[in-house]
């Protein structure tokens, strides 16, 4: 036996995401398999979403991967090549690049080679993360489109609040003035945008966090929007004792019971990936029965309330989250984002698929 802890992930649940994400627009769907698919196993997800028109990630080499496997749909390179080195490969692999910067224009520039690059050029319409600035944008776009290395012109931008109350149209607005009148195809929307601003779909739409089964908006839970949790993280109960009234648990003995408590100790802390800023209260569900968890979160373990379990024992499983346990629920206790916690979790924690 080992060690209880470990990630499975429900394939059927991320093509299910996939087909809710097409049944909500007619755009292409690239989708974003970065951070090693969210955290689901780059391989895996992207063969479970063979279906989408495209994948979006940052790494040439997790790109090179996806080539091997066999994938022929357009791959794009979210924040581009990091250096002149990879013009080469990107042209070998048939990679697509967004180009956001002076500097890449400058390595394109450089590039000797006629070789049909495909290439999204990206506008900063108000994120002031990666892009040209508006009044730049034009002059950019000439010159790319006219560069003999480039084969099309993709025009992109990204929004900071698709999935707030502010949402999207200052951003958008300037993605019209700059780009509406350019016969290009367009892509804006993310997870958020995809599902509530239909008007921002373009030609190709970048769907994340849903895909993975988590809601994009703080008031809107997953299952209401009709996506269907992909990883569920379980381990189990390996040691249960009796608190008395005065009794503290864990580091630093934040948590004291104020009368006689059953606890147990999960072999799950934050080097497996659970957030150890969680506080006491985070839900967990033990024995298909939801608690809360006690005191500080260590490294390899932590502990719950098991005074309304009677059920619990040695070797019960537990649900950190997944099914029956929103990721994004965990999240909101612990004062994060679904995607923080499904993109750290540890390389010791073992997938099944
Ligand atoms: C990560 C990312 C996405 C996907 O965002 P979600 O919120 O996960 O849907 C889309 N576009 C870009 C540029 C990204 O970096």
């Amino acid at each position: 036996m080992s060690r209880p802890i470990h990630a499975r992930i429900d394939l059927a649940a991320l093509q299910h995401n996939l087909h809710m994400a097409r049944r909500a627009t007619s755009a292409r769907v690239m989708a974003v398999v970065k951070a090693n698919g969210y955290g689901h196993g780059l391989l895996q997800a992207a063969d479970a979403l063979r279906d989408a028109d495209g994948f979006a990630l940052l790494d040439v080499r997790d790109a090179l991967q996806l080539r091997e496997a066999g994938f022929r749909q357009p791959i794009l390179l979210l924040e581009g090549f990091f250096s002149r080195d990879e013009l080469p490969l990107l042209a070998e692999y048939e990679l697509t690049s967004v180009i956001h910067n002076q500097s890449q224009l400058d390595w394109l520039e450089a590039y000797p080679r006629r070789n049909g690059l495909s290439v999204w050029l990206k506008l900063n319409s108000g994120m002031n993360r990666l892009g040209f600035a508006s009044a730049e944008f034009p002059a950019v776009l000439e010159k790319v489109k006219a560069h003999r290395a480039v084969r099309d012109v993709t025009l992109m931008t990204h929004f900071a609040q698709a999935d707030e109350a502010a949402g999207v149209e200052p951003q958008h607005e300037v993605f019209r003035q700059v780009a509406g009148a350019q016969r290009l195809p367009c892509s804006l929307a993310n997870s958020a945008a995809l599902l509530r601003y239909p008007a921002t779909h373009g030609d190709w739409v970048r769907p994340g966090i849903m895909l993975y089964g988590s809601s994009p908006f703080a008031d809107v839970a997953a299952e209401t929007l009709g996506l269907r949790p992909v990883m569920t993280l379980s381990s189990a109960i390996i040691s249960i004792r009796q608190l008395k009234a005065g009794d503290a648990v864990g580091y630093g003995a934040t948590f004291r019971a104020d009368r006689p408590m059953r606890i147990g100790t999960v072999a799950c802390g934050y080097a497996d990936g659970y957030p150890r800023h969680a506080p006491t209260g985070t839900p967990i569900l033990v024995e298909g029965q939801r608690t809360r968890l006690l005191g500080r979160v260590s490294m390899d373990m932590l502990a719950v309330d098991l005074s309304d379990v009677p059920a619990a024992k040695i070797g019960s499983r537990v649900v950190l989250w997944g099914e029956g346990m929103a990721v994004d629920e965990v999240a909101r206790a612990a004062g994060t984002l679904s995607y923080e916690l499904l993109c750290a979790l540890a390389p010791r924690v073992p997938l099944s698929f």
